[in-house]
């Protein structure tokens, strides 16, 4: 059996899995603020899921560990987190390993949110797609000619960061004009909250009166038609389906696939990133192109963290 944790700036998600990618049990922690408290809470969470599903502890063979920002997935090392600001060059697998006493694999979250939807019914059909996982940040990871691709060190694919103006918004990487300034969670936002003041009659109001504006906030509102939320949708959408027509073009994928938690309005924006892919993207590639969004988002990529275990498992044996 197999256990697969996902690291995000917010929550920790774990699940333990049998070697068919089963869920037998699963369960969450928030993220504390320093790397030993992160390294405790995994540890918990490793050991509520295999006292919960009252499995043998010698019965898990590894632990993989999906983390957000720079990594060495050979070293097992979080190089640095845009999210998690303690991390600097820290040896988390190790750790993981030294403490649970069961071999630790480390892999970027967009990778690990990858290999889940892969390992599901839904992902089997493809052969290349691209995850863009749309949450606080935007992140990525790819499967290319049926191969998880994973770049020179495991930190391939950071979609959020990629160039959309080239004179734009700083980025916390250093950069300018990155995706994510656009059409993150945070983005939506951000631009929802810049408009407030023209959008007078907008029912966001309303809801502010009792609550601090977020995503979920929006995006129940722009269900409900209130302009203002509609057009914040149709702002970060702009952005992203200029940033997945390059995407299309560099890679000629059968399927885009988003995930995250943003992608849980996946109902009003695919259609807005279509329209523009459709404007933006080449002749011969974007007309075959699949844009989907995942099932269950939550739990994706704690699944992938355990499939890549497995996998990364059998290639060292
Ligand atoms: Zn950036």
């Amino acid at each position: 059996m197999y256990i697969g944790i996902d690291i995000g700036g917010t929550g920790i998600k774990g699940v333990l899995t049998d070697k068919n990618g089963k869920i037998i049990c699963s369960g969450d922690t928030p993220t504390p603020e320093s790397s030993k408290k992160i390294d405790k809470s995994i540890i918990a969470l490793i050991d509520n899921l295999i006292s919960e599903s009252k499995t043998d502890k010698n019965r898990i063979e590894a632990i993989g560990i999906g983390a957000a920002g720079s990594i060495d997935r050979r070293k097992g090392i979080v190089i640095s987190s845009p999210n998690i600001l303690c991390w600097k060059k820290n040896p988390l697998a190790a750790n993981i390993e030294k403490i649970s006493g069961i071999k630790t694999f480390l892999e970027n979250d967009g990778t690990v949110a990858c290999a889940g939807f892969w390992w599901e019914n839904e992902g089997k059909n493809f052969k290349t797609f691209i995850m863009v996982t749309l949450g606080t940040g935007i992140g990525g990871g790819a499967v290319i000619d049926g191969k998880l691709f994973t770049g020179q060190n495991g930190s391939s694919l950071e979609i959020g960061h990629m160039t959309v103006d080239v004179n734009g918004k700083k980025c916390t990487c250093g950069n300018r004009g990155c995706l994510e300034q656009y059409g993150s969670a945070t983005a939506l936002v951000k631009y929802t909250n810049l408009n407030l003041k023209k959008y007078k009659n907008s029912s966001i109001h309303k809801r502010l009166e009792k609550e601090k504006l977020t995503a979920k906030i929006i995006y129940e509102e722009a269900e409900k038609k209130d302009e203002l939320a509609v057009k914040s949708f149709e702002y970060i959408s702009f952005y992203l389906g200029a940033g997945i027509a390059n995407l299309i073009n560099i890679f000629n994928p059968e399927a885009i696939v988003l995930g995250g938690g943003l992608s849980k309005s996946s109902k009003i924006i695919i259609p807005y990133i279509k329209k523009i892919v459709n404007e933006r993207a080449m002749t011969g590639m974007k007309e075959r192109v699949k844009i989907l969004a995942v099932k269950d988002q939550a739990i994706i990529p704690a699944l992938g963290a355990a499939k890549t275990a497995m996998d990364r498992l059998k290639h060292i044996m």
